[in-house]
């Protein structure tokens, strides 16, 4: 495959979410089902699920919503008690099904199926040097490429090796539910970057990308993948067996899955996402507080936000009063699949409608969880102040988003990040409010009760826990050499 290593990052990334369940004589499909409804805010493009009776696979996979690409003729034709299953997310301009999961590829010691959540740094390299080794490839996605890794090496190894020395390869973020004939497997990336938890219920285990689709499905919450390790369903719903296949010293957490893209109800790396935005609110109120007549949301991501920032400020005697001073429409999607700018504001206004009586002749502090290109804040501020606010003030829980995210979240390229180059004062100016403050990295670090060493911020710094083609990194980290692959060109 030609365009070089640096290819790589101009592949659409995708955030998506991922299950697998092994349970004890009974379909495993409609708990699947169910867990992908929960973890539908995790991509919106595509659903599928694929089990696996003892005997064979099957498999459905849709583009479209959980609800639409699942009949109940599609979940009983799904038969078997052991499965995994996948939304994708969208990528602007890319509505293609060979991307859809869960990936399948059956080889001489059985077949294999694949769910990824995450986005790898040097799948080129390792497409190259199996290409060259025979192996077809149907999509240019990184999926397939751990798909085939992996198969290769199961002619080889036993099934705990295999994933050993494909995790020894592969560079990048990944979380992934994986079926080998019938028994499923989780495995989290050694730096842990995209969440992955364990849960049991009532007659079996599963691994899912959140906790809420474990709730779901009234199981309970037994803790989540360590970063490096590798989770083992017993193919008779019983137990699973773990193996700590890769260590680092240090981890790598998505800080933006608990500001922005996890649900608020589920637990991540030990937090409850809602109280870590909560706080995130609070410590925003401690670092850039102002005093206002009332202080909203921009629903619904900065509703955690905006009730942390406004009980730090009347526990501080502020009497400002916190208000829902917009609605919005439920039924318009997320404004990123808008491809074109246009759109994207059209799209806001269509989602977006102020309560007039909470903002006429007042001054309104508006919170949000962050700016991206600078559309939403842009197109909020100028809604309110037509509504008669007297003043505008933007609070955002995460600090300015300066470079892109190559592990798996679908931002902008640098060009299109309001904060890539511009002053926090110069967007101020962009967003017309009559101040702005961000929060900072270490109000993020000290309300996830980590290190930010141990954190993924490099769509905040600019710097990057892998080792990415022309762009910097935060530690010592070089990816693994893949013999055979084709030399950058
Ligand atoms: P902007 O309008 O500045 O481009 O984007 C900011 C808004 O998009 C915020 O309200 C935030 O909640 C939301 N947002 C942040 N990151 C993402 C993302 O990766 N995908 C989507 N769909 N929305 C995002
Ligand atoms: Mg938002």
């Amino acid at each position: 495959m030609s365009g070089g290593r640096a290819g790589n990052l101009e592949k659409p990334t995708e955030k998506c979410g991922v299950v697998g369940a092994s349970l004890a004589g009974r379909d495993a499909a409609r708990p699947l089902y169910y867990s992908l409804y929960a973890l539908q805010h995790r991509g919106q493009e595509s659903a599928g699920i694929v089990t696996h009776d003892g005997f064979q696979q099957h498999s459905h996979v849709e583009m479209g919503l959980v609800g639409d690409a699942f009949g109940e003729d599609d979940i009983d034709g799904l038969a078997g008690s052991a499965g995994i299953g996948h939304v994708r997310y969208p990528t602007a301009g890319s509505v293609d099904k060979s991307c859809a999961q869960p990936f399948t590829v059956s080889f001489k010691s059985g077949s294999l199926a694949l769910s990824h959540n995450g986005n790898l740094v040097n799948s080129d390299e390792i497409r190259d040097e199996l290409a060259g080794k025979g192996h077809a490839f149907t999509s240019d996605g990184d999926t397939e490429v751990i798909a085939h890794d992996l198969a290769r090496n199961l002619l080889e190894e036993d099934l705990i090796r295999a994933v050993k020395r494909t995790m020894n390869r592969i560079h990048g973020s990944y979380s992934l539910a994986i079926m080998h004939d019938d028994t499923v497997l989780g495995v989290r990336d050694p730096e842990g970057n995209r969440p992955l938890v364990i849960g049991e219920v009532e007659d079996g285990y599963v691994v899912a990308s959140e906790s809420a689709a474990i709730d779901t499905i009234d199981g309970e919450l037994v803790r989540d993948v360590r970063p490096g390790e590798l989770v083992v369903l017993q193919p008779d719903g019983e137990g699973f067996d773990t193996y700590q296949l890769v260590e680092r010293e240090r981890t790598a957490h998505c800080f933006f899955e608990h500001v922005y893209f996890a649900r608020p109800d589920s637990v991540i790396d030990g937090s409850l996402v809602y109280e870590v935005r909560r706080e995130l609110g609070r410590k925003l109120w401690e670092e850039s507080g102002i005093e206002t007549d009332v202080v909203m949301p921009v629903p619904d991501s900065g509703r955690a936000f905006a009730s942390g920032y406004a009980e730090a400020a009347q526990e501080d005697g502020s009497d400002v009063e916190f208000a829902e001073g917009m609605m919005k429409n439920r039924y318009v999607g997320r404004t990123f699949i808008m491809p074109t700018q246009d759109e994207r504001e059209r799209a806001v206004r269509l989602k977006l409608n102020p309560i007039k009586s909470t903002v006429e002749g007042r001054t309104v502090t508006l919170i949000d969880d962050s700016i991206v290109r600078g559309t939403t804040s842009t197109q909020l501020v100028q809604l309110l102040k037509d509504c008669g606010a007297e003043e505008v003030h933007m609070r955002i829980g995460a600090p300015p988003i300066v470079a892109p995210c190559y592990m798996g979240i679908n931002m902008a390229t640098r060009g299109e990040l309001i904060a890539s180059d511009k002053s926090v004062g110069d967007i101020r100016d962009a967003i017309d409010a009559d101040s702005l403050a961000y929060l900072s990295k270490e109000a993020i670090a000290e309300s996830l009760e980590t290190e930010k060493g141990d954190l993924c911020l490099g769509c905040v710094t600019g710097e990057y826990p892998y080792d990415i083609d022309d762009e910097e990194t935060d530690r010592d980290v070089t990816r693994p050499v893949i013999e055979g692959a084709s030399s950058d060109d």
